[in-house]
């Protein structure tokens, strides 16, 4: 008979607060779909145990860790080698230990790219973006580098909007431009992807970003970041105006995927984790 193992490959997460996240329940699932003898533990863990927390897991032989609030930047100072991307968006969310050596990477872009390629390659197209906080960074940021050719960012805030294209034009191959958002602005016909990277929408399935719905054109793929509720207001009255969505599901659901190719360099199987978050979200 094979011989037992009873020594799991450990993962996790690093963040504080931190009972509401619900990567755990997607990772053990893929874990278990997968015959892959891995646990998933997830730590509260805040800026000042952040130190010994990585130490802890270096000592125990750990495959790799997500990161999320109050970790994604400070985490940086104990990386060895940063991701492309991760250096320009200046956030980690996923760390992978090799021999001692930790290497981080941003997953939240990669992710959404990821979702967004399904439908539409972002290469060469014009992507106005909603929204200036840390996913819309991560989406900008990940699709420039994807090839868009254009990056408009329209924010209330005017010092994060123009930052974050500043950050694109000079760290990316695209050309981005900042629009101070004003009450139900328009979006330009001659856009092909519009993305909310706003928090609205998160737990209110009525919310909807002050934009001119009736401005969107068929021809436009509109695409939302908020994971919960899934089916979005923006999504219901973008479909109604003829055109193609995409949801923030998908995005979390991707970035499960790389974690577990990045810590065990095996292809992840999405649909077990889909359904897993399927069933949280929906109750
Ligand atoms: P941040 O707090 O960093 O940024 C929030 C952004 O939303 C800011 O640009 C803010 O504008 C804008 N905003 C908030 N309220 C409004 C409003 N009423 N009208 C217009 N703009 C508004 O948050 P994150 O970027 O970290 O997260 C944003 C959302 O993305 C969250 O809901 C989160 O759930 C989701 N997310 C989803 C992921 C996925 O995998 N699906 C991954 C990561 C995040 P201003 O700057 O003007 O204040």
């Amino acid at each position: 008979a094979e011989q037992q193992n009873f020594l799991s490959d450990l993962t996790g997460s690093f963040s504080s607060p931190c009972s509401e996240n619900p990567t755990v329940a997607m990772m053990e699932a893929v874990y278990r779909h997968q015959g892959i003898n891995a646990r998933y533990i997830n730590c509260d863990v805040g800026q000042q145990q952040l130190a010994m927390a990585v130490a802890g897991a270096k000592a125990m032989g750990w495959r790799g860790f997500n990161c999320s609030i109050p970790n994604k930047q400070t985490i940086i100072d104990y990386i060895d080698e940063l991701g492309t991307s991760a250096r320009v968006i200046g956030a980690v969310n996923c760390v992978i230990i090799r021999d001692g050596k930790l290497t981080g990477e941003n997953t939240d872009g990669k992710g959404f790219v990821e979702a967004l390629k399904e439908h539409i390659d972002p290469r060469g197209k014009k992507l106005t973006l909603l929204g200036a906080g840390g996913a819309a960074r991560a989406i900008a940021v990940e699709s420039a580098l994807a090839g868009a050719s254009e990056i408009t960012i329209i924010n209330r805030d005017q010092q994060k909007g123009q930052a974050l294209a500043e950050l694109i034009t000079q760290h990316t191959p695209a050309r981005a431009r900042f629009v101070h958002w004003t009450a139900g602005i328009a979006i330009d016909a001659g856009q092909d992807i519009v993305v909310n990277a706003t928090s609205v929408g998160l737990d209110d399935a009525e919310a909807l970003p002050d934009i001119d719905i009736e401005s969107l054109k068929p021809t436009q793929f509109v695409a939302d970041v908020i994971p919960n509720p899934p089916q979005t207001a923006l999504l219901r009255k973008a479909a109604d105006q003829g055109c193609q969505t995409l949801n923030g599901l998908n995005m979390l659901v991707n970035q499960g995927a790389l974690n577990l190719a990045y810590w065990f360099d095996r292809r992840a199987d999405k649909a077990p984790m889909k359904k897993v978050l399927q069933q949280l979200f929906t109750g």
